[in-house]
């Protein structure tokens, strides 16, 4: 089935954590975490509109340094999302370099930093190269309860989780997308055109039924003009394609508070990134150190009803040992019950 968004991970299950998040038709992406990004190439940086981090220990920030480093000069707006301290963090990181020059760039950059505080509150800040990245007021940014970030065909909410440090724990959800019965287009004797982008979006952001959409396309026999109501064309040829859900948690302990957390973030999520960083076995070892074991994600996973489990974060003591943490998830997971 096509759908709207394609994450994947940035490293394999050893390396830093991250999920690049592709938009199928668009040169757009969404990023979260920003530890080790050097597997992905100057073009699909360049494609990013958001990155949304959970907590800035190096292996999920450090990259800021990559990211800064390709879009300067070459894109003009990227917004950055984090926990408490993060727009402090965003200007100090900013702040360690020299930057005489960047003013005279012809491209601007502005980066947004926008913070989520622990009464779920929201603070803000913009950077811009012409200003050489002094920290300046932007339109505030407050969350809607726990949603982050809304457009009309997906949205991120967010909801802290204890790492020790608050950890921001995301899902994101593609919202109803509609397709085109080409069959059905076709035996209504229309031709495709813009105006099927005009209609799809018109239905996705809501439009009322009435809502005359100017049906035009041309063909060998010329050109084609008429005008119907969303309404009708709705239900003559598209098909409303539920959308998905996918939950990207990473850096937390084992605790009875953080599975509420994300079972009112993720219940029913179709696919579920969840750090698995040791096994079972080592559990002690990984309460010190607050993270999940492999069979504990895989529980959790089971508790919220993931309908597809993907590990990740894998602690470097278990190198070559990844079909154990594998088993030990999916394990869980699926057992019966
Ligand atoms: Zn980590
Ligand atoms: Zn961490």
């Amino acid at each position: 089935m096509r759908t709207l968004l394609e994450p994947r991970p940035v490293n394999d299950p050893f390396g830093d954590p991250g999920l690049y998040v592709d938009f199928r038709d668009e040169r757009r992406a969404l990023l979260f975490d920003l530890g080790d990004i050097a597997a992905l190439p100057p073009r699909k940086l360049m494609r990013l509109s958001h990155v949304f981090v959970t907590h800035t220990h190096m292996d999920h920030f450090a990259g800021f340094d990559t990211l800064l480093r390709i879009v300067l000069g070459r894109k003009s707006r990227i917004v950055l999302f984090g926990g408490p301290g993060f727009v402090a963090q965003v200007e100090h990181k900013l702040a360690a370099y020299t930057w005489n020059v960047v003013d005279r760039y012809d491209v601007e950059l502005v980066i947004e930093a926008r913070e989520v505080v622990l009464d779920g509150g929201g603070e803000c800040a913009c950077f811009s190269s012409r200003r050489r990245f002094t920290r300046e007021d932007c339109s505030p940014f407050s969350p809607a309860g726990d949603v982050l970030h809304d457009e009309p065909t997906f949205r991120v909410r967010a909801r802290f989780v204890d790492h020790d440090v608050p950890c921001l724990a995301y899902a994101l959800e593609e919202k109803a997308n509609v397709r085109v019965d080409k069959d059905r287009l076709a035996a209504l004797g229309l031709g495709t055109g813009a105006w099927l982008h005009e209609l799809k979006h018109a239905v996705l952001t809501g439009a009322t039924r009435d809502t005359a959409i100017r049906v035009h396309w041309r063909d060998r026999t010329g050109d084609h003009d008429a005008t119907r109501e969303v309404a009708e064309l709705q239900q003559a040829i598209l098909d409303v394609v539920p959308g998905r859900r996918f939950g990207y948690v990473t850096d937390l302990r084992h605790t009875e508070a953080n599975v509420a957390a994300l079972s009112a973030l993720l219940a029913g999520v179709d696919v579920l990134f969840i750090e698995s960083v040791f096994l079972d076995a080592d559990a002690d070892h990984a309460a010190r150190k607050n993270h999940l074991t492999a069979g504990q994600a895989g529980r959790i996973a089971r508790r919220l009803g993931a309908k597809a489990v993907v590990p990740f974060h894998f602690s470097p003591r278990y190198e070559g040992r990844d079909a154990e943490l594998l088993a030990e998830v999916h394990g869980a997971w699926s057992a019966p019950d």
